[in-house]
């Protein structure tokens, strides 16, 4: 086999070896408590793996994402560390308020038993997040005040391990955070849960990453790079309305709601020429304040702020007359 051969085999493999390994991890992260340590230390793990493959695997239509670093970075600890748990204070006490006074207890069932076997615990957790994520998702296109909070995450020119958690902490809280904080009162199986969070997490994680990685049959089940990309196309293939692919973690959800997009020649998947906001017309934001506090109509600069900005650019000068 040739050396080209073999490093395209490897894209086609490394996808589902990582998939295994970080599910595994995640199990060992639990037993030696390595969260205590590193909290979100398996996140940060798939990031840096995923920035590695981006030089490994180079995608042909890469776009430099430097100009926007900054922006990236304090999104990512904003979303990461801060927007879960913020969103935990001010929605659990409205979660827990109906098992409290009325049943005298901190979980609506009073048993994980209630709930059936684990196995079937297991799938019941895995399908309820990924279809609620996906309807979220949905509406986050359609409805135009979750578009307004949603479309900052559709400015990005590149889909790449850097910008996996630019949104607004809004958007990112209705969709990735709340259905979590409501699986977490109604009374699941410890080891359920345990089994089934990291199946919906990795791979939603994982799709943002930049490099030229195959999905291959995996496509079909999971969101991969190769899917996500046509989430984020600037074009939205015909008939597709706002997007395809709003999945966050399963793409069958839009295979079976027909939102599923992949064109697939010769037995590989073709992707977007150019990822940006839909339709174009709108440049990506690399101020984070503007992304924060724009879409809730906060963002007015500062005036000490602009007549600083005059002082050191000058007095506009008038253009001479021809
Ligand atoms: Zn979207
Ligand atoms: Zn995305």
């Amino acid at each position: 086999m040739t050396n080209r051969k073999v490093f395209y085999v490897s894209s086609l493999l490394i996808v589902p070896v990582l998939f295994l390994a970080f599910y595994g991890l995640r199990f060992l992260g639990r037993v030696y408590a390595i969260d205590q340590w590193v909290p979100k230390w398996d996140t940060l793990l798939i990031l840096t793996i995923m920035v590695v493959l981006e030089r490994v695997y180079t995608y042909k239509y890469s776009v430099s994402q430097r100009s926007v670093a900054t922006r990236d970075v304090i999104s990512n600890l904003v979303n990461l560390y801060v927007t879960g748990a913020v969103t935990g204070m001010i929605v659990l006490p409205v979660l827990t308020f109906f098992p409290e006074h009325f049943l005298e207890r901190k979980l609506v069932l009073a048993s994980p038993q209630q709930l059936g076997p684990v196995w079937l615990q297991v799938l019941v957790i895995i399908l309820v997040v990924s279809f609620s994520r996906y309807w979220v998702h949905r509406l986050q296109h359609s409805v135009p005040f979750l578009w307004e909070l949603h479309s900052y995450h559709h400015r990005v020119t590149d889909i790449q391990a850097s910008n996996t958690y630019v949104s607004h902490p809004i958007d990112f809280a209705l969709r990735n955070v709340l259905i979590f904080l409501l699986l977490g009162v109604i009374g699941f199986s410890p080891l359920a849960l345990l089994i089934a969070v990291p199946a919906t997490n990795i791979s939603g994680t994982f799709s943002h990453c930049g490099g030229d990685v195959k999905g291959g049959l995996l496509n079909y089940m999971f969101v991969t790079p190769e899917v996500h990309r046509w989430h984020h196309s600037a074009k939205v293939p015909e008939g597709y309305g706002y997007s395809c692919n709003y999945g966050v973690e399963f793409s069958f959800w839009d295979i079976i709601f027909r939102t599923f997009y992949l064109p697939v020649k010769n037995g590989v998947a073709e992707q977007p020429e150019r990822i940006g906001y839909p339709g174009g017309g709108l440049a990506d934001e690399g101020n984070y304040l503007k992304l924060l506090l724009v879409p809730l109509g906060l963002y007015r600069p500062l005036p000490w702020a602009t007549q600083l900005v005059r002082m050191v650019k000058g007095p506009k000068r008038e253009q001479p007359a021809e």
